[in-house]
C-alpha cells in the first residue's frame, strides 16, 4: 500500500490529504502531520483583530475530521525531511514515505527588520492566531488612549492584502466610535505604488486604491524600506521617521526551517505545473511553500502574494498527479495560477480577480460594494463548513 505523508493542516494540506483519500480509499495509508492541532481559517484573522470573531469562530480542531475520514494524524512539528532516503523525521520519529507533499506554508521573517514583529519588536501582527489575538488585545489596549497608527507593509512582503485590510478596517471602527480625528493614520508599503499587491497591480486598483486612502484620509508612503522600529518610531531608509502609538506591518515570508533545504535560497520549493518537485519526483509541494517569480523587479523589492484560492488549487494538482501514479487513472492538466479573493474594507469590501496572475491577462477586476462583504462572511462559513466535512472536492 503506497504511504503518502502530508505536512501542514491548513488549506493546502488539507485539501491535498482529502482528495488523496477520495481518490485512493484504502488503496494508499495517509497521514498529515502538523504543529498545530486545529484548522485556522487565517482570512478572518483580521477580523478577529479587530474584535469581529473569536477564536472559536474560525477554527477547527484537525483529530476528528482527519481521522473520520480514515486519515492518521500526527500533532507534532516535522524537524526535518530528508528527501534521498524518503523520510520524514521529528523530534520523537523517522517516517517513511513512498510520496511526500509540503505545505508547511511560511516562516515570517520578522527578523530581516530591526524591531519588526510582536515577540521581539515592537510592531503588531496578525497572520497567525496568536498574532492576532494579541493585536486584538493592543488595539483595546489603544482604544483607552488612542494616538497615531502605522500600517502597511516592509520590504520583501509577499502578501499585501492583510495591512489593506487592517488600515481600511481601523478607520471604519475609528470612525464609528466618532474618534477618527483624533488618530492620525499612515500606511507606509515596499509596493511601487498603492494597489500593486505583488503583481504589478490588475486593471485600475492603483487609481481605485489611491481615492480609497484618500477618502479616508490616510497618509500613503509607498516604494519605500524600513530601516528599523524603535519602541515609539519607525524609521524608514530615506531617514524619516514616524512616531506610533499602535503599529501593525507585514513581514516578508521564507520557507519553513524544515524544508528550506529543498527550496531555493529563501526556503522556497520549486515545482513544475503539476506541484512536483524539480528535482525530487516523489516529493511535492503546495501553497505558500512553494517558490513563484515576481512578475517584474520592483525598486523595493517585493514578492507574488500566494493565496488561499491558489493553494487550494495547487493542492488538488498535486493529490491528482499522485493519485493518477498510483492508481493508472489520466494524469492532471498542469494547475493555471490566478486570483479570486474578497479583501475587506471595514465599510465595504472588494472582489479582486486576476486570470493569469501575472500580466499580461485575460482577466482582471477590482470592484467594491457591500455584496461582497456579505460574499466574504458567507464564504468564511461555507468553507469552515466544507473543511469539516472533509469535502475538499466541492468548489
Ligand atoms: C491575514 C491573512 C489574510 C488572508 N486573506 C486571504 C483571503 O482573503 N483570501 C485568500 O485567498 N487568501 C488569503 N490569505 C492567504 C492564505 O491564508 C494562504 O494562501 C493560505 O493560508 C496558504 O495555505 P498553506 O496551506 O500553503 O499554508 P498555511 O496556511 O500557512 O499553513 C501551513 C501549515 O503548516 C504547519 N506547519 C508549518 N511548519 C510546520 C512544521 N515544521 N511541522 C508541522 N507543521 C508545520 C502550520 O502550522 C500550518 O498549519 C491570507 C493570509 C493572511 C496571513
Amino acid at each position: 500500500m503506497a504511504k503518502i505523508i502530508v505536512l501542514g493542516g491548513s488549506f493546502g494540506g488539507l485539501t491535498a490529504a482529502f482528495e488523496l483519500k477520495r481518490l485512493l480509499g484504502k488503496t494508499a495509508d495517509i497521514t498529515l502531520l502538523s504543529d498545530m492541532d486545529k484548522f485556522v481559517f487565517i482570512p478572518s484573522l483580521p477580523w478577529l483583530a479587530m474584535g469581529w470573531r473569536k477564536p472559536e469562530d474560525i477554527t477547527v480542531p484537525l483529530k476528528p475530521i482527519l481521522e473520520r475520514k480514515g486519515i492518521t494524524f500526527i500533532h507534532e512539528e516535522v524537524k526535518g525531511v530528508d528527501a534521498e532516503s524518503s523520510k520524514v523525521v521529528t523530534a520523537s520519529k523517522q517516517i517513511a514515505y513512498d510520496y511526500l507533499v509540503i505545505a508547511t506554508g511560511p516562516h515570517l521573517a520578522f527578523e530581516e527588520v530591526p524591531g519588526l514583529g510582536p515577540d521581539k519588536g515592537h510592531t503588531e501582527c496578525i497572520f497567525t492566531l496568536e498574532q492576532a489575538e494579541r493585536a486584538n488585545k493592543a488595539w483595546n489596549k489603544f482604544l483607552e488612549e488612542p494616538g497615531a497608527i502605522v500600517t502597511g507593509s516592509v520590504q520583501g512582503v509577499s502578501c499585501f492584502g492583510p495591512p489593506y485590510e487592517y488600515a481600511f478596517e481601523i478607520d471604519y471602527e475609528l470612525r464609528r466610535m466618532k474618534i477618527r480625528h483624533k488618530v492620525p493614520i499612515v500606511f507606509v508599503t515596499s509596493e511601487p505604488y498603492i494597489g500593486h499587491f505583488g503583481i504589478g497591480g490588475l486593471r485600475n486598483s492603483k487609481r481605485i486604491m489611491e481615492d480609497e486612502f484618500a477618502k479616508r484620509d490616510i497618509k500613503v508612503i509607498t516604494n519605500i524600506a524600513v530601516e528599523e522600529f524603535a519602541s515609539a518610531e519607525m524609521r524608514l531608509k530615506d531617514g524619516t521617521k514616524i512616531p506610533f502609538k499602535l503599529a501593525m506591518f507585514a513581514p516578508a515570508m521564507k520557507g519553513v526551517p524544515a524544508v528550506a533545504h529543498l527550496g531555493n535560497p529563501r526556503g522556497f520549493i520549486p515545482v513544475d505545473g503539476k506541484c512536483r518537485h524539480t528535482k525530487h519526483k516523489n516529493i511535492f509541494a503546495v501553497g505558500v511553500a512553494v517558490a513563484i517569480a515576481p512578475p517584474e523587479q520592483t525598486p523595493v523589492p517585493t514578492g507574488v502574494p500566494k493565496t488561499g484560492y491558489m493553494t487550494v488549487k495547487m493542492a488538488k494538482t498535486a493529490a491528482y498527479s499522485i493519485a493518477s501514479e498510483i492508481s493508472g487513472s489520466p494524469a492532471p492538466a498542469s494547475y493555471e495560477m490566478d486570483v479570486l479573493c474578497l479583501m475587506d474594507m471595514g465599510n465595504t469590501a472588494a472582489l479582486m480577480r486576476a486570470k493569469p496572475l501575472l500580466p499580461p491577462r485575460q482577466e482582471s477586476a477590482l470592484k467594491s460594494g457591500i455584496i461582497y462583504k456579505w460574499s466574504k462572511a458567507g464564504f468564511e462559513k461555507y468553507f469552515l463548513w466544507k473543511i469539516k466535512h472533509g469535502l475538499s472536492n466541492w468548489p
